[in-house]
Order: structure tokens, then sequence, then C-alpha cells
């Protein structure tokens, strides 16, 4: 068996049945890519949206396909034609271009909060204290459907030093559901990469994102 297939089968053997893999694919190769399919892969996360169209080509609706990186607003057109959900609602202005376009194609399209967890001035996404009065906003448009949140959390190397973000943004999350908003639902929360991707499951994560572990040799 080869190299990614192995991995895969470790990583979807080692999950908890209620944690959803994504495979985080930016500058992997269509070979590779397929090959992580095969072995049980079902939701492909693109950070980029040529990357993606390339991939989508090939690959189709085989598999659910997730935006993890930025959005762009000139970008939302071909985003909506690919993704599944976007992973990375991070401005009132992008929430109000996925919904016109959406409701131009007529679909409903699933997206996540993207949360800048640690207040990272480089990094995208909501601040924690933005977060309600944001979310409250995304309630009127009706093609877009909030499905939960999504952090990075800051590039550190021992995951226990990034456990308080994901602990604070499941918080938030359980702060959000309880609220019962109008099209608001608190469903999935995703953090976690490869590196940290236990911690982030221990503190309420059920959509991980995974690349490095998946195409290499560790
Ligand atoms: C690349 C990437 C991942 C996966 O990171 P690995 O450390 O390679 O597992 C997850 N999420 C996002 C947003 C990424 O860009």
């Amino acid at each position: 068996m080869g190299l990614i297939k192995e991995n895969v089968k470790d990583l979807l053997m080692q999950l908890p049945k209620d944690v959803n893999l994504v495979c985080a694919v930016k500058s992997r190769r269509l070979k590779e890519i397929l090959e992580a399919i095969e072995a049980g892969v079902k939701i492909i996360g693109e950070n980029y949206i040529q990357e993606a169209e390339e991939h989508f080509k090939v690959i189709g609706n085989r598999v659910k396909w997730h935006l993890i990186g930025h959005l762009q607003l000139n970008k939302v057109k071909k985003a909506i034609r690919i993704f599944d959900m976007i992973e990375t609602l991070d401005s009132l202005k992008l929430a109000e271009e996925l919904n016109r376009r959406c409701k131009e194609m007529g679909k409903i399209i699933s997206v996540l909060i993207e949360v800048n967890s640690a207040e990272e001035p480089q990094k995208f996404g909501i601040l924690p204290k933005n977060l309600i009065s944001f979310i409250k906003e995304l309630s009127y448009l009706e093609n877009i459907k909030v499905q939960g949140l999504m952090t990075m959390g800051p590039n550190l190397k021992d995951p226990e030093r990034i456990r308080p973000y994901f602990k604070l943004t499941r918080e938030l999350f359980e702060s959000i559901k309880n609220l019962n908003l109008n099209n608001i639902e608190m469903k999935y929360l995703s953090m976690g990469m490869s590196d940290s991707y236990l911690v982030a499951i221990s503190e309420g994560a059920n959509i991980i994102r995974i690349g490095t572990k998946i195409f290499e040799r560790r």
C-alpha cells in the first residue's frame, strides 16, 4: 500500500465517528489527491480557487469541497460553483456578496465563520469580541447558511500552547448556540491541523483539516 493510503487509513481509524476529516491539498499533485480519495477521504479542503478549479474538473462531485483559504470578493462567483462549504467567512462584505451570487444561482451555501482566536493582526477572521454582533447580521442573508465556526489558532509548535485558543473558540461556539438565532446553526467546529488535531478534538472539534500528516512521511 502507498504511503498516502496508509496515512489516510491510519488517520481514519484513529478518529472518533463524529469527527470529519478535511484533506488539505494545497500544492499537492492530482495523483496524490486521488490516492487520498481512494483511501477514504470524503472532503477536500482547498486554499486557492484556481487549484480548486483544476482539481474539480477531474474529481467533480465524488467528494465534498471545502474552501479553507481566504476568499476574495472577485472570486465568489467561481467559488460557489465548486464549494459545498466556505469555512472562511470573515467579513460582512463577503457574506453579502456570497448571498447575492447564490441568490442569482438559486443556491444556498453553507459557511463557517473564521474566528481570529489569537487576535493576530496578520490573520484573517472575526475577532472574538465582535463575533456575536457579526453573526447576528448574517441571520438576514437567506442564501447563506451559517453552520459553525472555524479557527486556525497561532502557529505554535507545541499544540498544548494552542489549546487555550481552541477552548475559547469552543466557548464562543456554545454561547452562540445557546442564543438560538434565526438561520444560525452551530453544528460544526473546524479546528486542528496535523500537529494539533488531537488537542483540537479534545476541545470539541468535529472538523479537522489535515495536509502534512496525509501526504508526507513523518
Ligand atoms: C494547510 C492548511 C491546513 C493543513 O495543515 P497541515 O499542518 O499540513 O496539516 C489546515 N488548514 C488550513 C487553513 C491550511 O491552510
